[in-house]
């Protein structure tokens, strides 16, 4: 039997490599944004986007973290794009274990784009506003999906909403303690 099929709003990020100056105020401002007290602190580190900056090879390329994975691939070939050479991971959205990128610099915790959500909401993401150069656009579309990976991901949501009741009771540097040895087990 076909599987159920519904719509949901699916939130882009478009980057456009020509117009990137490798400014860094997308992570500047990413990582101010998701400081433990919102904009008390700067640390690019945390940032949940990252620059790969090669300046002597005019490579400026945006990248914002999406999933975390447990196994590094196999992933290492190498591509030309306009005459610039690039990494195969330098593309990757993953955290994964054979690099630091997307990863809470002091617990290792894995760190993942939300889209600034905030209550109320932003009018766009605070990467793609701070952008001066239009590198960053934002896009919403609507894209059909099975009802069994909606399921997938209300869990995602249940297990983030959990994990935010910890942080409340027992404070965010214990919950990532406690997250950080788990992950270490792994
Ligand atoms: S959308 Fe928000 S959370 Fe995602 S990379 Fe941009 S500033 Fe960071
Ligand atoms: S703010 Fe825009 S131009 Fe600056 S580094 Fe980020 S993507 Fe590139």
């Amino acid at each position: 039997m076909p599987m159920a099929k519904k719509t949901k709003t699916v939130k882009v990020i478009n980057i456009d490599l020509e117009k990137c100056n490798g400014c860094r105020a997308c992570e500047v401002i990413c990582s101010a944004f998701h400081a433990p007290d919102k904009y008390s602190l700067n640390n690019p580190a945390r940032s949940r986007i990252r620059m790969i900056r090669k300046p002597l090879d005019d490579i400026y390329l945006p990248v914002y973290a999406g999933e975390y994975t447990a196994a590094e691939c196999m992933g290492r070939d190498k591509y030309i794009i306009d005459g610039k050479e690039y990494d195969e991971c330098d593309f990757c959205r993953a955290s994964c274990p054979s690099r630091d990128a997307f990863k809470e610099p002091d617990s290792g915790l894995p760190l993942k784009c939300d889209m600034c959500e905030d209550d109320p909401p932003q009018e766009e993401p605070l990467c793609v506003k701070w952008c001066l150069s239009d590198a960053l656009t934002y896009e919403e579309r609507e894209e059909e999906i099975d009802e069994e990976e909606e399921e997938q991901e209300l869990t995602q949501e249940e297990m983030e909403r959990g994990l935010k009741a910890l942080a409340d009771k027992y404070g965010l540097d214990s919950v990532a303690g406690s997250l950080a040895r788990l992950l270490k087990k792994e």
